[in-house]
């Protein structure tokens, strides 16, 4: 079977090579790809959310499924734009409608399906400049610090955490009177700030019975020890200790389940991946927030711990029988470290020629922002360029390897985090002297 892959990150790399294991793939085509995906399928020149360019290389190539990595194309349609069309709606499409990709699409659609249906998640009011003032009274209300988001896309950086009343309407104003995310922060969600520990649950779902993934918990600050810019991602780990089967059952019960049941009431069609950012306080979870897609480097660090065949999972969507899909999973731990360019996540440089990648043996080297220059080498060519993933008999184990390949690859001014997983290290250590002491 002929598979396209849409999207261009380590993410959509590694659900290619994932795929690529399968016996029933016959061919891969990414687009647009990257140099990393080059090396084994297809790129094809094509933008994300030109649909008709897509549908017309699906129907040219005998596409038969397509694998949509990225939240854009869902939360604009792709899959409406195949369903509609005679030929394209036999091709399966593994990522919702944009019914269902308002999950991710629309914060304030997916509080307001969250209190709907009893799914635990911090309190929150939504405002748009028609209720401005009643706005700017209610921050007066709320315990700082306290999280304003904006409502639509706005690339990861829709989400700010206000430490006190000024600020959070400095930003207040600033997203619905200036406008400053566009039409994303045409309404801003005042939400009560959550103190714990984040993770991210995953499934694969058609809207009815799911998969439950490996769990994984991500680094989205530029600087050690979570500090800095927010990123689109500078690490992640799987398993997460402290999401352990008593927590994770409460997620499929409280949150999974739930969600779910809410789609059908609400006669949402879903089927694809759904991503629960969870906080986890004082060991309860709460949704933070929906993705309709899998995350990146979520993924870099999921994929390489699922045994089972990717398309076969992907077949059992297809089929309505994932319930009895046994997922085999491998119990190491997947250590992702993400290469980046320097100054990213402001300023950066791109074209600087990558050196050291066939140094590194035993792990998995995902690309990201890369591609082949003219002289068929392979430079930068984005802020995220390379994710690397270790696979170890534990935390350690699997941090040194990933560290130690990260090293090995080089451009000028290439830079990562070394700590990766400090805090779950942290956990896992006071965990050690308690026991010790017990
Ligand atoms: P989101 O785009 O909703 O995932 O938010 C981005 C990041 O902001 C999350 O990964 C959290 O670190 C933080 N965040 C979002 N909502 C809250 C909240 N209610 N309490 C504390 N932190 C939050």
């Amino acid at each position: 079977m002929k598979v396209l892959i849409i999207g261009s990150g380590a993410r959509e790399h590694a659900i290619a090579w994932k795929l690529s294991q399968s016996q029933y793939c016959e061919k891969i085509y990414v687009a647009p790809g990257n140099a990393g995906t080059a090396q084994f399928a297809t790129n094809v020149d094509v933008s994300i959310t030109d649909f008709e360019e897509i549908a017309k290389f699906a129907t040219d190539f005998d596409i038969m499924m397509v694998v949509v990595g990225q939240e854009a194309a869902l939360v604009d349609g792709i899959h409406d734009y195949f369903l509609a069309s005679e030929y394209l709606k036999e091709i399966l499409v593994v990522g919702p409608c944009k019914a269902g990709a308002q999950l991710e699409g629309s914060k304030d659609f997916s509080k307001k399906f969250m209190q709907q249906y009893g799914i635990p998640t911090a309190k929150s009011q939504t405002f748009t400049t028609e209720n401005f003032d009643e706005g700017l009274a209610y921050l007066q209300t709320q315990s700082y610090p306290t999280v304003l988001k904006a409502d639509g896309l706005a690339a990861g950086k829709g989400v700010i955490i206000a430490k006190d009343f000024e600020e959070a309407s400095y930003h207040f104003k600033d997203m619905l009177q200036n406008a400053r995310f566009g039409k994303a922060s045409a309404k801003v969600v005042v939400e009560q700030y959550l103190d714990g520990i984040e993770a991210s649950a995953f499934i694969l779902t058609d809207g009815k019975e799911y998969i439950l993934l490996p769990e994984a918990k991500d680094y989205k600050r530029i600087g050690e020890g979570d500090t800095g810019l927010n990123t689109g991602g500078m690490g992640s780990i799987s398993p997460v200790s402290f999401a352990d089967a008593t927590f994770m059952e409460k997620v499929k019960t409280r949150i999974i389940e739930p969600t779910l049941k809410g789609l059908q009431t609400e006669n949402i069609p879903y089927s694809g991946f759904l991503f629960i950012g969870l906080m986890s306080v004082n060991g309860e979870p709460y949704v933070i927030e929906y993705n309709v897609r899998l995350g990146d480097p979520e993924t870099e660090s999921i994929l390489p711990r699922i045994k089972s065949d990717l398309f076969e999972m992907f077949q059992a969507l297809h089929d309505h029988t994932l319930g009895e899909f046994k997922l085999e999973i491998d119990p190491r731990t997947a250590a992702t470290v993400m290469l980046v360019a320097g100054g990213y996540p402001e300023n950066y440089e791109k074209e600087k020629e990558i050196t050291g990648l066939e140094n590194v043996k035993d792990v998995h080297v995902f690309h990201a922002g890369t591609k082949l220059n003219e002289n068929k080498n392979v430079v930068t060519n984005g802020g995220r360029v390379i994710a690397v993933t270790a696979l170890g008999e534990n935390l350690t184990d699997a941090l040194e390897k990933a560290n130690a390949a990260a090293a090995k690859i080089e451009w000028q001014n290439r830079y990562f985090r070394k700590d990766i997983g400090f805090d779950l290290k942290a956990l896992e250590n006071k965990a050690g002297t308690s026991s010790e002491h017990d």
